[in-house]
């Protein structure tokens, strides 16, 4: 999707009573910048790097409302609202920005080798069908005339019809420009040791120079790094790292999202094809280690054995945002005027334009689009997913 004419600048009236200081300028951050200057909000983004500079300039850039949904539940509802936004969302951000986001509804297939396994996929997500979500299976055949490219060794898998792809790198700098010509302020290098409370709210934050850049309401969209930030939660946000190798090809050898077993393929429409990924709880060490690269590469090739092929262009790691109970904290806090956008986790990318609008309604005093409960920030994990 190509953006086709620049947007007028946008005609705003500022809301003199709300003045709205977010930390971190991730999609979440950037995102929510977007959406509050919009609607008339003065907003500054107070980064402490660039914007996107960590975790979502680092994500492979599916939108897997349903290869990601494992069972009915809020996440799944959350995820599935914000997949709905997605395409206006992007014609929005694009009209605004002049910056093409690469989206596309790409499709996702999930396969898997044995038929005894395809059974299994099948019976995982039967429950998709009964909520008569778009899902259907394909056979070893259907496969093979789908992506001609894939291994000749698979059984069959699932097909996502719906699901979506974009490029995470051209998303966070189109969010960033629309939101600036919103009226959104950005301040790189500010780094936020801590949120700043009067008469028990919160009343902006403390940057590490001791200054204080005040506002009417503090949105904590820190990422990973969000439980350094404040402790105003039950549920702490810990890094996974994940990490990423980037072939290419002189032709794309796919034209759908793959989801094998031990590593996900992301074809580009210039021949990138991304593998991805692993998870590990290593704290905040950066390193992409030998040996995921090896078994990245080793079950990316026996997906697609013309990926041997390809050549190794890069890679690279970064930290998803993960709390106990694999939910978001997004929503109002025990501290009036903070408000948590942090935790996507594995599906920040997805949940953005949901999300967004959930942090523009806590801050405009609106009701929101869909019940906050499970996400509230001083909720306690209740049981592990
Ligand atoms: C390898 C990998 C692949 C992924 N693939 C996908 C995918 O395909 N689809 C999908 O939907 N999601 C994906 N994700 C998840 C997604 O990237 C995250 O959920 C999402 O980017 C989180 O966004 P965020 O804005 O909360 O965090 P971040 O992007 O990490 O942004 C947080 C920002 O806060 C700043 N910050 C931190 N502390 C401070 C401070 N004290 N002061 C000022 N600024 C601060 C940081 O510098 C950073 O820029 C992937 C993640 C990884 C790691």
């Amino acid at each position: 999707m190509t953006a086709r004419r620049q947007a007028k600048p946008p005609q705003r009236t500022l809301d003199a009573g709300r003045s709205v200081v977010i930390v971190g300028g991730g999609v979440m951050g950037c995102s929510a910048a977007f959406e509050l200057a919009k609607r008339g909000v003065a907003v500054t983004v107070l980064e402490r790097s660039v914007p996107g500079a960590e975790a979502s300039s680092a994500a492979a850039g599916i939108l897997g409302a349903q290869v990601e949904a494992h069972h009915p539940g809020p996440m799944t509802e959350l995820g599935l609202a914000s997949r709905k936004l997605y395409a206006g969302f992007v014609g929005e951000l694009e009209r605004a920005s002049g910056i093409a986001i690469g989206y596309r509804r790409s499709g996702v297939l999930k396969v898997a080798y044995a038929a005894a396994a395809v059974s299994k996929l099948e019976r995982a997500w039967a429950w998709q069908k009964k909520a008569k979500l778009p899902l259907r299976k394909l056979s070893r055949r259907e496969l093979g005339s789908r992506e001609p490219a894939l291994s000749t060794e698979l059984g069959g898998g699932l097909w996502f019809e719906d699901d979506a792809t974009l490029e995470p790198r051209a998303l966070l700098p189109a969010l960033r420009v629309a939101a600036e010509k919103a009226g959104a302020r950005f301040q790189s290098g500010s780094f936020v040791k801590r949120v700043a409370e009067q008469g028990g709210r919160a009343s902006g934050v403390e940057l590490d120079d001791g200054s204080v850049v005040k506002g009417s309401h503090v949105v904590l969209a820190a990422g990973s790094w969000t439980s350094l930030v404040s402790q105003a939660q039950a549920l702490r946000v810990v890094p996974a790292r994940g990490q990423i190798v980037e072939l290419a090809t002189s032709v794309p050898l796919l034209s759908s999202i793959v989801f094998g077993p031990d590593c996900y393929l992301v074809p580009r429409a210039d021949g990138r094809m991304l593998i991805g990924s692993t998870l590990e709880f290593v704290g905040f060490k950066r390193e992409v280690t030998a040996g995921a690269v090896a078994k990245l590469l080793a079950a990316a090739i026996r997906l697609v054995p013309g990926l041997a092929e390809a050549e190794l262009r890069q890679h690279w790691s970064s930290f998803r945002p993960y709390t106990a109970d694999e939910l978001p904290l997004l929503g109002p806090s025990a501290t009036p005027g903070l408000v948590f956008m942090s935790g996507h986790y594995r599906n920040g990318i997805l949940l953005a334009p949901i999300s967004a609008k959930i942090v523009a309604a806590c801050v405009l005093g609106e009701k929101p689009p869909l019940d906050l409960a499970p996400f509230l920030p001083d909720r306690r994990a209740t049981s592990s997913p």
